[in-house]
C-alpha cells in the first residue's frame, strides 16, 4: 500500500489542538506504512489568513515532532490549477454558472423557511437557454460556478474510523457553488471542497484523515472525484476533542492552541503522547506512556475511538510531569532558563550555570509544567522576598525570633556545607532548648518567605552561596 496523507490546515488562527491531534494521526499512520506526509497551508480565505498564523502553525509541528515530508504548498500559489479543473468541469457540462442575485437567493431561502423546508438550492439555473444567460449578462449579473449534484445518488464510504457510511444526494443541498462569484466572463475564487478534491488529486492522496467535522463534506467531494475522473481516497474522519462537559473544545474553554500549551509550559514529548491518546487507545503492551516513533509502529484505525475524545487535564499533567522528570538536569535548567529569565529574575547564565543546576535538581520533584519553576524558584531568584501570612506569623514568635538571632550570630563567614548547616540548627535546639521543628519552620519562613518548599537545609545553602542568606535572617527580625 502506498501512503501518501496530508495535513491541510488554514492560516486563519493560530495551530489548534484538534488540527494538530489530526496531523498526529496523520503522521502516525504515514509512518507506519512507510508513506509520505504533506503539509499544505490552506490560504484560500484571502481576508482571514495571515503569515504569522502560517509560521505558528509550522512552528507548532516541528515542536511537536511532526516532520513532513513534502511542502509546505500553498493554495494560493495554485490558482492557475484550480481555473483549469473549474473550466474541466465546465466543458464536460458537468459544472454551470448560476446568475442568481443575492435578493433572488434570499427569496428562496425565505420561502423555504415559510413551509418548514431545510435550505437547499432549487437548481434552478442547471438549464439556461443561452438566451437566458446572455440575458442576464446584459443585465451585468455576476455569477457563480455550481457543480451538478443529483438527487438521486446514494454516496458511501468505507470510513477508516466510522465504518460504513451511506449520503443521499438529495441531502446535499441541492447543486453546490464551487467558484464564488465574479464578471461572467471570468472564474472566481474557487471554494473549500473543490480546491481540496484538486490538491489532493493532484498531490496523489491515498487516506484523506481529517476531523469528524468534515464528514458531511466528504459526499461532496466524492461526486467532485468521480467528475474529475479521479480515484476517490479512503476517507477515516477522527473524533472531535472535547472539554469536561462534553462540548466541543473551543476558544471558550481557554487555550486551544498549540503555542498557549508551550506557553503553559508543557513539553513537546508529553503534549505528543498526550494527543496520540485523544482518540487512539495503543495497544497491550504498550502503556500510555511512549513516543511517537513507538506509536508510530502499532497506529491502525481500528483502535480509535467513534465518539468524542474528552479532553483531561490531568493526564496531562500526569504526562507532563513524567516527561520533565525524565529529563537530565542539564536540559531542565536549559528549558527552565528562558522561563526564568521572562518571569524577570536576574542571573547570570554562564557564570551561575552551576548553581542553576542545583536549584534546578532541588525544584524539579515539585515540577509538573515548566511554568511551575517561577514560584518554585522566586525565593531563590527574585530580588525581593515576599513573605505569605503563615511565614509572618511564625516569624512573630518570640522564640523563633531568639533562634534567629542565635544563627546570624554564628553563622560563619566561609561558605556553607550540608554538615555546618546542621550543627548549627542542632546548636540552636540545644543551647535555646527549643523544639527542632520550631527552629527549621522558622528558619523556612525567615529564608524563603513561606512554610512550604523543597529541602529546607539544600535551599540555604543555595541562598548561602548567594550570600542572600544572612541579609534574609536580619531582614525576618524586622517583620
Ligand atoms: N482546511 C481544512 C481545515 O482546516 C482541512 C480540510 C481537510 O482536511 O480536508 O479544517
Amino acid at each position: 500500500m502506498t501512503v501518501r496523507v496530508r495535513i491541510a490546515p488554514s492560516p486563519t488562527g493560530n495551530l489548534h489542538i484538534g488540527t494538530a491531534r489530526t496531523a498526529v494521526f496523520n503522521w502516525l499512520f504515514a509512518r507506519r506504512y512507510g508513506g509520505t506526509f504533506i503539509l499544505r497551508i490552506e490560504d484560500t480565505d484571502l481576508e482571514r489568513s495571515r503569515p504569522e498564523f502560517t509560521q505558528n502553525i509550522l512552528d507548532g509541528l516541528s515542536w511537536l515532532g511532526l516532520n513532513w515530508d513534502e511542502g509546505p504548498f500553498f493554495q494560493s500559489q495554485r490558482s492557475e490549477l484550480y481555473r483549469q479543473y473549474l473550466q474541466l468541469l465546465l466543458d464536460k457540462g458537468l459544472a454551470y454558472r448560476a446568475y442568481e442575485t443575492p435578493a433572488e437567493l434570499e427569496e428562496l431561502r425565505s420561502s423555504q423557511k415559510a413551509n418548514h423546508q431545510a435550505p437547499r438550492y432549487d437548481n434552478r439555473h442547471r438549464s439556461l437557454t443561452p438566451e437566458q444567460r446572455s440575458a442576464y449578462e446584459a443585465e451585468g449579473r455576476q455569477c457563480v460556478i455550481r457543480f451538478i449534484i443529483d438527487d438521486l445518488r446514494e454516496i458511501t464510504w468505507n470510513d477508516g474510523v466510522r465504518g460504513q457510511i451511506a449520503w443521499k444526494g438529495q441531502d446535499l443541498g441541492g447543486d453546490m457553488v464551487i467558484a464564488r462569484a465574479a464578471p461572467a466572463n471570468e472564474i472566481g475564487l474557487p471554494l473549500y471542497n473543490f480546491v481540496v478534491v484538486v490538491d489532493d488529486i493532484a498531490m496523489n492522496i491515498s487516506h484523506v484523515i481529517r476531523g469528524e467535522d468534515h464528514i458531511g463534506n466528504t459526499p461532496k467531494q466524492i461526486l467532485l472525484y468521480e467528475a474529475l475522473g479521479a480515484i476517490v481516497p479512503q476517507f477515516a474522519h477522527t473524533p472531535l476533542i472535547l472539554n469536561s462537559s462534553g462540548a466541543k473544545l473551543s476558544k471558550r474553554d481557554g487555550v486551544t492552541s498549540i503555542s498557549d500549551f508551550q506557553l503553559m509550559g508543557y513539553v513537546s514529548g508529553a503534549m505528543a503522547n498526550y494527543m496520540s491518546l485523544l482518540g487512539w487507545s495503543p495497544p497491550e503492551p504498550m502503556t500510555e506512556q511512549f513516543s511517537l516513533a513507538d506509536a508510530a509502529t502499532h497506529f491502525s484505525f481500528d483502535r480509535v475511538n467513534r465518539s468524542g475524545a474528552k479532553f483531561d487535564w490531568d493526564k496531562l499533567n500526569w504526562l507532563n510531569s513524567h516527561y520533565l522528570h525524565k529529563l537530565s538536569i542539564t536540559q531542565l535548567t536549559d528549558l527552565l532558563i528562558p522561563i526564568w529569565e521572562e518571569a524577570g529574575y536576574e542571573f547570570h547564565r554562564v557564570n551561575e550555570r552551576q548553581w542553576l543546576e542545583q536549584l534546578t535538581a532541588l525544584l524539579s520533584s515539585s515540577l509538573v509544567r515548566l511554568t511551575d519553576g517561577v514560584d518554585l524558584a522566586r525565593p531563590f531568584l527574585a530580588k525581593e522576598l515576599e513573605y505569605n501570612e503563615s511565614a509572618v506569623a511564625q516569624l512573630r514568635q518570640p522564640q523563633g525570633i531568639n533562634s534567629l538571632k542565635y544563627v546570624i550570630s554564628q553563622l560563619p563567614d566561609a561558605p556553607l556545607t550540608l554538615e555546618m548547616a546542621q550543627a548549627l540548627i542542632q546548636q540552636v535546639v540545644q543551647v535555646q532548648g527549643l523544639k527542632k521543628g520550631l527552629v527549621m519552620k522558622t528558619m523556612r519562613a525567615a529564608l524563603t518567605g513561606e512554610l512550604q518548599g523543597p529541602d529546607l537545609l539544600e535551599s540555604w545553602l543555595l541562598l548561602n552561596q548567594r550570600k542572600v542568606d544572612l541579609k534574609r535572617l536580619e531582614q525576618a527580625l524586622m517583620i
